[in-house]
């Protein structure tokens, strides 16, 4: 029988101080609850498994034909303090080489207890693993750089937190998960010839492209940096908080990952924070792009070493890479933003963005939905309530006459907003819902239609009023939990 996986296992070339081999702990009852059939083909992974063959393996009781399983080592900087952390509960069962050479990392998230896990059971609650499932895949969706999720499989295993909960194992695939955190690790832990290796490893894994400039490690900070502006600005421009961004969740790659409390937001509010334990607002809506900023100024502080061999020049050119991500990032975000109201990259002036910005105040003293606001300027809903008020009106006519002034017409305008505004989000009181009704009911049928309808948010495929709308008490006082 020809192996689920075309195992290769490039990481462990790095050296054994880098991960430890741990085999996955056996449940006492697999059961592949969710199997993504879309992802599987684009992988290249062989179709007709039988589920019980696809539960064993994907549980971690079988183990996968050609793995080499291991827990990455990495550390961290969690809500601005550093500690070692490693995979507590997830286990890399190897690098799957895609057919098209791609190369993704397979790791099994609650598999078990692994070194790393300092007092964790190394499990996940079922409730965990389907939202991180269902958020992740409406993320790749949205055409946002994402982990993605392959499957589900219940344990027949309880899991033990505040409350009793029914464990699950989740089957991420993802680039890669060298983390900022993995570079913390290797300055503080390691050699300055194993920060060079990873370096030059994780710029010949995912920035083959790029050739290197001055050295290597300026090179890669300045590849991440680019890939996190985009990525904020990518999350901003949906109303997406990640909730939990320290540096160990932070991914090299540019991909989002680690979907622990996040949230999409319903009215604009920056500081907006669901996440229980983000009291300070830390990782608030708005303050995402300045908490990137920090974590690549992690990243940079853990290559100083091999950026200069001596320290004040490596710290005035690590700085002189990092002071160009506002600039970068403003760019980026300002023309998702031009774009959800109609303006293309050419159009935009300063008039524009100050339109923009009239825009952002208006709404967050409306406590207008986020979503719904641009959905209503294209013209997709229809205006009524806030949207009916002269205010708004005033807001139209303003940005109708720049359009014009731009000789952008509706037809180009509409086509120009229509990628960039999704008609559904995977709103906090839907997910919630849907999650209910498999934990409590068993029944799937709610999460299959919102994850049939998240996954393709560009396209109404349906009467989507019910997505739309959001909730009727707005967020009141909706939290989300991390490490469940
Ligand atoms: P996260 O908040 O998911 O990024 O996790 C932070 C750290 O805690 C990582 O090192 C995880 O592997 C670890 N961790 C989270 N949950 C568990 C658990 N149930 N058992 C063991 N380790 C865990
Ligand atoms: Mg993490």
């Amino acid at each position: 029988m020809n192996p689920l996986f075309q195992f290769n296992h490039s990481y462990q070339s790095l050296g054994n101080s880098f991960f430890e081999k741990v085999l996955p702990t056996p449940v006492v009852a697999p059961s592949l609850l969710l199997y993504n059939h879309a992802l599987a083909k684009q992988l290249g992974i062989k179709e007709g498994v039988d589920p019980s063959v696809l539960a064993g393996i994907l549980s971690g009781n079988q183990l996968a034909e050609g793995s080499i399983p291991i827990a990455q080592a990495y550390a961290g900087h969690q809500f601005g303090y550093f500690t070692m952390l490693g995979d507590g509960r997830a286990i890399l069962l190897g690098e799957h080489i895609g057919p098209d050479g791609q190369r993704w990392d397979i790791q099994l998230k609650g598999a078990g207890p692994t070194p790393y896990s300092r007092r964790g059971d190394g499990r996940a609650t079922l409730r965990a693993m389907l939202r991180e499932y269902l958020i992740s895949e409406a993320m790749h969706g949205l055409g946002i750089p994402s982990s993605r999720s392959l499957a589900v499989v219940t344990t027949g295993e309880k899991v033990f937190r505040e409350e009793v909960h029914a464990g699950a194992v989740l089957t991420r695939v993802m680039k890669s998960h060298i983390r900022v955190g993995t570079f913390e690790y290797a300055r503080q832990f390691l050699s300055t010839k194993d920060l060079e290796n990873l370096t030059r490893y994780s710029l010949e894994r995912h920035y083959p492209e790029v050739s290197i400039k001055e050295n290597a490690a300026l090179t890669l900070l300045e590849q991440v940096l680019q890939q996190q502006a985009s990525l904020m600005a990518n999350w901003m421009c949906v109303g997406f908080i990640h909730g939990v961004m320290n540096t160990d969740n932070m991914s090299i790659s540019g991909e989002t990952f680690d979907y622990g409390p996040c949230a999409f937001i319903n009215s604009y509010d920056p500081t907006k924070a669901f996440s229980s334990i983000d009291t300070n607002g830390r990782y608030a809506f708005g303050n995402q792009p300045n908490i990137a900023h920090w974590n690549l100024s992690c990243l940079a502080n853990a290559l100083l070493p091999i950026i200069d061999e001596d320290t004040d020049t490596a710290v005035k050119k690590a700085t002189e890479v990092l002071n160009q991500f506002p600039s970068i990032y403003t760019q980026l975000y300002t023309a998702t933003m031009a774009a959800k109201i109609g303006f293309d990259q050419n159009n935009i002036s300063d008039e524009v963005v100050e339109l923009l910005k009239d825009l952002m105040k208006w709404m967050q003293a409306e406590q207008a939905d986020y979503s719904n606001t641009f959905l209503t300027i294209e013209g997709s809903i229809a205006k009524s309530g806030i949207y009916a008020s002269p205010l708004f009106g005033s807001w139209m006519e303003k940005r109708s006459s720049l359009l014009l002034a731009a000789g952008i017409d509706t037809v180009k305008s509409k086509a120009i907003m229509f990628h960039r505004n999704p008609v559904v989000i995977p709103r906090n009181h839907l997910v919630e819902e849907a999650l209910d009704a498999v934990v409590i009911n068993n029944d799937l049928g709610k999460f299959n239609q919102l994850l049939q309808v998240v996954q393709h948010p560009y396209a109404v495929l349906g009467d989507y009023t019910n997505y739309q709308e959001p909730p009727v008490n707005g967020d009141g006082f909706y939290a989300t939990y991390c490490g469940t």
